[in-house]
């Protein structure tokens, strides 16, 4: 089997006779460069793949203009696992963790507790969707997400290596094509089971179109040219300086006068923001403005 081309790609796939949907998501470059800052352990690095692919997958299910985030808060080895997918197809993810996990298994990476899908849409109120963690999976919960808020059947695969992080959804549409709800069912039951036969390496080696003649040769698949994505982290000079605003002047002035100066990284991406002593100042004199 030879590399798929598609890489940091997610592709659409229409199945012409039932209305079902499904997506493919090869995320290669952006995911090496998201774990790249990090010294994570291999099971973090798995699971922070499965974010990214995730939040490919859910940017291509959820209509929005914006950013969306997919977090997770729970009680686990993990005190945060969380990636991010803007509408113009940059990604960016973290994890955080007191002491290095160990463990591979997700309940005891992300522990008791609920996965957050926040959409910050630039033209509509900021949208929150949260489900429980049990399912034991990212896949399981996404799919419990869709049932239960969207009432959208879907079916999600996740596959990560050191290279790549894939994932596969397939998802019910509203009756177009099909009206009668116990032929929507069986075509929907038909199309999840030839899924289930998809191995992780199949899901890792083949490229699209390989994979979708080995579960779907019997039926007529539409496939849609594929989107690209890239990681891009949102940090700035300025955002860093608003968060230092938000720090409080106190703890400021002591850092500048024990170091002359401020510095900050950003968590995501490690770049270092200095800011000196006349810029905290001026700084802190903006926000004495706002304040009053
Ligand atoms: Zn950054």
């Amino acid at each position: 089997m030879s590399k798929p081309a598609q890489i940091d790609t997610c592709q659409r796939f229409l199945f012409s006779q039932s209305d079902v949907r499904g997506e493919i998501v090869r995320l290669n470059k952006s995911y090496l460069d998201t774990v790249s800052n990090h010294a994570y352990p291999e099971g973090v690095r798995h699971l922070l793949g499965e974010f990214l692919a995730a939040s490919v997958l859910l940017g291509s299910a959820i209509k929005y203009e914006g950013r969306l985030v997919l977090q997770v808060r729970g009680d686990g080895e993990l005190s945060l696992i969380m990636s991010e997918c803007t509408s113009e197809g940059a990604i960016r993810g973290i994890a955080r963790f007191d002491s290095p996990p160990k463990s591979s298994e997700f309940t005891t990476l992300t522990g008791d507790g609920v996965l957050v899908i926040t959409v910050d849409s630039r033209k509509h109120e900021p949208y929150q969707g949260i489900v429980s963690l049990e399912g034991g999976s990212l896949s399981a919960a996404l799919q419990t997400y869709f049932d239960q808020s969207e009432q959208l059947p879907s079916w999600f695969i996740f596959a990560v290596d050191g290279e790549q992080a894939c994932g596969f959804m397939l998802q019910q549409l509203p009756g177009s094509s099909q009206q009668d709800d116990d032929d929507r069912d069986d075509a929907w039951q038909h199309l999840v089971m030839l899924a289930q036969t998809l191995t992780t390496s199949e899901l890792l080696q083949l490229d699209n179109e390989a994979l979708l003649h080995r579960l779907y040769h019997q039926e007529q698949v539409e496939l849609f040219e594929p989107r690209t994505f890239h990681y891009q982290c949102s940090c700035s000079r300025e955002r860093t300086a608003r968060a230092l605003i938000s720090i409080g002047k106190e703890e400021v002035d002591s850092i500048v006068a024990e170091h002359g100066a401020v510095n900050i990284a950003c968590e995501f991406c490690g770049t270092e923001y200095q800011f000196d002593a006349a810029e905290v100042s001026m700084l802190m004199q903006e926000r004495g403005n706002v304040l009053h």
